[in-house]
């Protein structure tokens, strides 16, 4: 897709605290900002209603300031989730969302064509179009945060596998005897390299009474987050320093395995601990160095994201730009108000393309069942 052929689009970023919505124009310009708490303990429909609302609200307002229409609305949420039928799945931080038709929700009330994507691929998207990732044909975009999660492009295409699971570079297996990860599975890096394990070492530090500076910061009921355990190592607190450096070296791993395995040009480390510990790209470029192939390790390049807190909003400018006219995208409620299937030309690089609605919910059987 010529990135200079497209159309603005409504973006939407559904995530566990706020849902935030802005009109994307063609040339990344993110303008009229709406924000509104998620509450997601209210249940799917409040939500539903929320994100509806805050819709209705920035396309009015473009309608108002004069900016072009936008041609559809991409929709940024946590996964697991079907971006062909447009289903959230089973979101771990959203209460009471089990398979909810979300895609076509928004486009039944607002009536513009809905694309829902996994916020990590969103991200990728952004960055692979856009940003650090621009024109490679191989690349892996890793975020670590309060989880670690991720988008894979192989051979000029995203990487999605019929579960839509591909990417999920986070709850790969880096220590078999490893600590349990959020999703009860034992030793995925996001258990030793996100924020949420940091803090959960912190907290290990405190009760074993081995870390005197973390105990004096947290002295005032301050709850022990990755930020108070980085505030301590700052100050000197040795233990707190050896978490943090545990953290970039389980990172640093999993970006060597992922070399090996996938060959990728290009690795864009981005997240809140990431842009808050830069050394943490440091880390993982000595761990490649170490750890993988040499030839493959020559090659990567590991580099810092373009976009920061717009990400999940610019990665629906080319979602639903480039999605409009795939058939892999077509919903069945959805097929009034859209145009009439494309020809395969035009799903060219999606690997969904070529399978069946009916194979793609027989897979999601599958991917719910050990959950
Ligand atoms: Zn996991």
């Amino acid at each position: 897709m010529d990135a200079g052929a497209a159309q603005p689009v409504l973006a939407i970023d559904l995530g566990g605290t706020q849902i935030r919505a802005a009109h994307v124009a063609p040339d990344l310009t993110v303008s009229l900002r709406r924000a509104v708490p998620t509450n997601g303990a209210e249940g799917p429909d409040a939500v539903i209603g929320r994100i509806c609302a805050i819709a209705a609200e920035v396309r009015a307002d473009a309608a108002r300031a004069g900016l072009a229409e936008p041609i559809g609305i991409g929709i940024s949420s946590p996964g697991p989730l079907d971006p062909w039928q447009g289903v959230v799945v089973l979101p771990p931080n959203l209460p009471g969302w089990v398979d909810i038709p979300l895609a076509d929700r928004v486009q039944q009330k607002l009536g513009m064509p809905t694309f829902l994507e996994r916020d990590t691929n969103v991200a990728m998207m952004a960055e692979w179009r856009y940003g650090s990732a621009r024109n490679a044909d191989d690349a892996i975009y890793i975020t670590v945060s309060t989880g670690i999660g991720g988008g894979i492009i192989a051979r000029g295409n995203p990487l999605q596998g019929p579960d839509n699971t591909a990417g999920e570079v986070g709850h790969l297996t880096i220590d078999m005897d490893g600590p349990l990860c959020g999703d009860g599975m034992q030793g995925h890096a996001e258990a030793i390299g996100s924020g949420t394990a940091i803090a959960r070492d912190g907290r290990l530090l405190l009760e074993l009474g081995e870390s005197p500076i973390l105990a004096d910061l947290a002295a005032g009921g301050r709850e022990v987050d990755a930020a108070l355990v980085a505030a301590a190592a700052d100050a000197g607190d040795a233990a707190c320093r050896a978490i943090y450096e545990r953290a970039y070296v389980a990172v640093g791993v999993l970006c060597a395995s992922l070399v090996n395995a996938l060959n990728p040009q290009v690795i864009v480390i981005g997240g809140s601990i990431a842009e808050h510990h830069p050394e943490l790209r440091d880390v993982a470029r000595g761990e490649i160095d170490r750890r993988a192939f040499p030839g493959p390790a020559r090659r990567v390049r590991i580099m810092s994201p373009r976009f920061t807190e717009d990400v999940s909003l610019i990665g629906s400018l080319p979602i639903v730009n480039e999605r409009m006219s795939d058939p892999a995208y077509r919903r069945a409620s959805s097929s009034t108000a859209l145009p009439p299937l494309g020809t395969d030309a035009a799903s060219d690089g999606h690997s969904g393309a070529s399978t069946s609605s009916a194979e793609r919910v027989g897979g999601h059987a599958q991917l719910e069942e050990p959950r």
